[in-house]
């Protein structure tokens, strides 16, 4: 059984509920839903197949709503793609773009981009990236609101797809009035997470929690735990703020598309291996997306160089791996999943991804503790597998950061909480209703771990607390079956 786990990109490859199911067993355990593309209702379908596969399987799946924040994107072209020809002259436009179609030519075309000041951002000699950097072209004059330009990566260009400006930077809000309404629609659904887009500073993290929790009318915090918010490292600013973000988020997504262009290729692959050792000192949940098996949107195989970038991003203690076009819009969804499965499997087998339990990890508090212990104790014991109870999901998340060997398996009382740490490395979550007592709870943990199907004579470590919460005194004992 693999531990690092797999979030797929949903998109009209992958919308039928027969390959969600397909891709589910093939490893995938969260679900995103990029809010730059598909409407309410397209995402709505999704999440109700999403949570009728689940019941059916009984196999827990999160839910990322990923908003789509201050991104630069080209407007609606109006046709579905435009080619661009290295050396060829285009104006990019904030005003209006005109479109004129003569014999199934396209003439006089500008293309729009849908920031209004945008063209205040760009001087001559500014290289503007398409799509990830895959086209681009540089800046020859600024008129207006038009930016003349000369292509000098060729491509063919699709509406909504991203611009940015090489190693710079926009001074966009953090949350959109997109991002509001899409805030509004995402409390009405059934979803885990939301994801926040070009991230800069702990505030912007800040002023989404307070969207997010503001008017969750029919029910209390304390009754449904809150969706929980990850954000996307994407800006320099955010790599440069890191460690206040750290503090105030619940998740990390290192997204590589737009992270090199802000900064530069290079880098990327150093920044990954800092925040991962950062987040999972800290136990926050981190991803790592983009391009992992790129090539698999066309092409049943991946490169060796994608496989060993699944495999070193495993190597990296990463607690999941992402895929975006691959699962969204690729040719083979489903396959594409199976094979980043097997390239974690396989890693995970090897001593590569080992780690010594404990290393750098500073305790802070008893329930931090009572994690080390246990993993400290599954180790020396030889046990099984560690069994353990949680409410919030904090205890799961302080387990899971010694990416022990053996089995994590969690008990929670919500169902929220339950596909919430389905995010983090090696955890096992089940559904455990809630007891009155330490006894109960001990009780109820042995009973899953014989259901998981350990063997008499068996060992596991049992990880409980007193109840109620908080001021909880936290044990970790072993226990033969
Ligand atoms: P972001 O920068 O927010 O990651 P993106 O445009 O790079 O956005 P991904 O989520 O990485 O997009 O997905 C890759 C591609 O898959 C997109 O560019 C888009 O063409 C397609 N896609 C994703 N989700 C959908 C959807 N719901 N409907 C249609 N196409 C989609
Ligand atoms: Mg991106
Ligand atoms: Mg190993």
């Amino acid at each position: 059984m693999k531990r690092t786990k797999i979030v797929c990109t949903i998109g009209p490859a992958s919308e039928k509920p027969a390959t969600l199911e397909k891709m589910i067993s093939a490893g995938m355990n969260v679900a995103r839903l990029n809010m730059s593309h598909g409407d309410y209702n397209w995402n709505s379908r999704v999440i109700s197949n999403l949570r009728a596969i689940e019941k059916k399987t009984g196999k827990p799946i999160a839910i990322i709503v990923d908003l789509q924040g201050s991104k630069a994107r080209i407007g609606e072209l109006g046709v579905r793609s435009y080619e661009l020809r290295v050396g060829q002259k285009i104006i990019f436009t904030t005003g209006n773009s005109i479109l004129i179609t003569h014999n199934s030519i396209t003439h006089n075309f500008k293309i729009p981009i849908a920031v209004p000041n945008f063209h205040k951002y760009v001087k001559k000699g500014a290289h503007l990236l398409i799509a990830d950097g895959t086209i681009e072209c540089v800046v020859e004059r600024v008129t207006g609101k038009d930016i003349h330009a000369r292509v000098i990566l060729g491509g063919e260009l699709k509406s909504h797809k991203g611009i940015a400006i090489a190693g710079g930077s926009l001074p966009l809000p953090s949350i959109t009035s997109k991002d509001r309404k899409d805030i509004a629609w995402s409390k009405t659904q059934d979803i885990d997470f939301v994801a926040l887009s070009f991230v800069k500073k702990a505030e912007d993290v800040l002023a989404l929690r307070k969207l997010m929790l503001r008017k969750l009318s029919f029910r209390t915090e304390a009754e449904l735990p809150g969706i929980k918010i990850i954000v996307k490292i994407e800006t320099r600013e955010a790599v440069h703020n890191f460690e206040e973000i750290l503090r105030v988020c619940d998740g990390v997504m290192i997204a590589r598309g737009d992270l090199a262009l802000a900064t530069s290729p290079e880098e990327v692959p150093l920044i990954q291996k800092e925040l991962i050792e950062k987040c999972r000192r800290r136990a926050v949940p981190v991803i790592v997306a983009t391009e992992m098996l790129a090539s698999m949107e066309r092409a049943p195989r991946p490169t060796r160089a994608e496989a060993s970038d699944v495999a070193n991003a495993v190597i990296d203690h990463t607690d999941a791996v992402m895929l975006s076009g691959e699962s969204a819009t690729g040719a083979y969804p489903i396959e594409t999943v199976r094979i980043m499965s097997a390239i974690i499997q396989k890693t995970e087998k090897s001593r590569f991804d080992d780690l010594s339990i404990g290393g750098e990890i500073h305790h802070g508090n008893p329930e931090e503790e009572t994690a080390l212990l246990a993993a400290m104790q599954a180790r020396t014991e030889e046990a099984k597998a560690i069994v353990a109870g949680t409410v919030t999901g904090h205890t799961a998340r302080l387990l899971s950061r010694y990416r022990s060997e053996v089995e994590l398996i969690i008990g929670t009382p919500f169902t929220r909480v339950l596909r919430q740490i389905n995010l983090s490395w090696g955890v096992r979550p089940f559904l455990l209703p809630e007891v009155a007592t330490r006894k109960e709870l001990e009780e109820k943990l042995i009973a899953q771990a014989h259901a998981s199907g350990f063997k008499k004579g068996s060992k596991i470590v049992i990880v409980s607390s007193d109840h109620p919460a908080p001021h909880a005194q936290s044990f970790a004992v072993v226990k033969t079956l």
